[in-house]
């Protein structure tokens, strides 16, 4: 029994009691290999002595200050860690409880930023197809996922898709990167000079795209060229790196590896790395400026915004991360996860890619990998992984994505920054095995 309305809205779900390091505990004694970090939050695994400590000390000294009244030292002090490391041209950060919420307040940022300028005619929010910014109205406008939009696709603002940049499903066969990369830019520019591009405020794309279409990092020069093209027609460049940011795919910020920077970008999941509910957004100083010089505030706010434990909790995450030099161990751990799963699936006729970067890699499963072709969508044949996977004691990320308006199968694997080579090894036998017995079972 559970008054819960839960995802699965007649399935209730194994009770989570504990956890340690890289595993979760239920309530039967069960214990899971948290080969996922959730949906890519948990960074630094459970129970991490360092941020649990931080956390009671906080919670000692103040739970909660309304930031119309109070700023708080954990903020501040995580706010100048994140500017300090951030993209270039970032001034200021605006900190939020998650990923959704960030996204509604790049987006708003980005319109007030044109009403301050004299602009307002700027409105239009350009997006991709096979993405994902969150479920809240904004966000899921945004959003290129075609499942989650119908149901409240009346109320969405003006949003328009192009495709995304997203090698394995769109470059053409004998299509060099730089030429597909073009490609893939142009769809954006013939979209923006269609629409007026002085009506365009943004344009908002995942760096490397995550629970959509699974770890699809960009081929090298697109976003150079998307940051070229959104230069010159004004439009502003909002990087959503709520999944892959925060040193998930090596580096701290995925779009240093793509050599640019946004003018407003969101993170949220490995900020805090779930130990409390956290998200922000990096502005770049021309948009701190507009606001601050012009109506002098954000005309936004939320009541737990800025909150004294999240921001305790992301402070110590962020800095355990950097005392123990852990993107190192992304780096060196992703590239051996990615060896292993090639070398365990890489010839099964139904994976037919691999990818990602850092600790966020995924598969793609397919009916038929000469064309690619998706297994029929009324299989779920991600669900049936999933299931196969905990029943095997191992959390993996499955999504059904969209590709062309058909649903795809991926498995998205984002495990902690503290894994071992004998956490991956046990992670790709397990879902070696999970695969393989939800093939059999379609
Ligand atoms: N943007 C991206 C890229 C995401 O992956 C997500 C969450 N999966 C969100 C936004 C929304 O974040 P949240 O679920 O914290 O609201």
């Amino acid at each position: 029994m559970t008054h819960i309305l839960h995802r699965a809205a007649k399935v209730v779900p194994p009770v989570a009691v504990s956890g340690a390091g890289v595993e979760i505990v239920d309530a039967d004694g069960r214990r899971y290999l948290d080969a996922s970090g959730g949906a890519a939050v948990s960074c630094l695994g459970h129970g991490h002595p360092d941020v649990v400590a931080a956390l009671h000390r906080q919670l000692d000294a103040l739970a909660y200050a309304h930031t119309g009244f109070f700023t708080s030292e954990p903020a501040e002090k995580l706010a100048d860690r994140l500017v300090a490391d951030a993209p270039e041209g970032v001034s200021h950060v605006y900190l939020v409880s998650g990923g959704s919420e960030a996204v509604e307040a790049a987006l708003k940022l980005a319109r007030q930023y044109f009403v301050e300028i004299g602009q307002p005619q700027r409105r239009r929010v350009v997006a991709r197809r096979q993405s994902y910014h969150g479920n809240t109205l904004g966000a899921l406008a945004a959003g290129g996922n075609a499942w989650r939009r119908r149901p409240f696709e009346p109320l969405l603002i003006e949003t328009h898709h192009v495709d995304p940049c997203f090698a394995y499903r769109f470059q053409r066969e004998g299509e060099s990167d730089a030429d597909y990369a073009a490609r893939a830019a142009g769809a954006l520019e013939a979209k923006l000079v269609e629409l007026g591009p002085e009506t365009v405020a943004a344009f908002v794309a995942e760096t490397v795209v995550g629970a959509t279409a699974g770890a699809v990092p960009p081929v090298a020069d697109y976003f150079r060229r998307v940051r070229r093209l959104c230069d010159r027609y004004g439009v502003l460049l909002i990087l959503d790196e709520v999944m892959c940011g925060m040193g998930r795919t090596g580096t701290l910020h995925a779009c240093t590896q793509e050599g640019v920077a946004p003018d407003l970008m969101t993170v949220a999941k490995g900020l805090g790395g779930g130990y409390q509910p956290i998200g922000a957004v990096f502005l770049a100083r021309k948009i701190f400026d507009a606001v601050a010089d012009g109506s002098g505030a954000f005309q936004h706010g939320h009541t737990y915004m800025g909150h004294p434990m999240a921001a305790a909790a992301a402070l110590a995450v962020q800095e355990t991360i950097a005392r123990d030099d852990l993107l190192a161990n992304v780096r060196a751990m992703g590239d051996r996860l990615r060896l292993r799963l090639v070398e365990r699936l890489g010839a099964s006729p139904h994976v037919g890619d691999i990818r990602g970067r850092g600790l966020f890699r995924a598969l793609e499963l397919v009916a038929d990998r000469a064309t690619r072709a998706p297994f029929d969508p009324a299989l779920k044949l991600h669900a049936r992984i999933k299931r196969e996977a905990m029943a095997r004691g191992l959390m993996v990320y499955p999504m059904g994505g969209t590709i062309d308006g058909r649903r795809g199968d991926h498995v998205l694997l984002a495990p902690p920054f503290i894994v071992t080579e004998a956490h991956v090894e046990a992670i790709v036998d397990r879902l070696g095995e999970a695969v393989e017995a939800a093939l059999r079972s379609v």
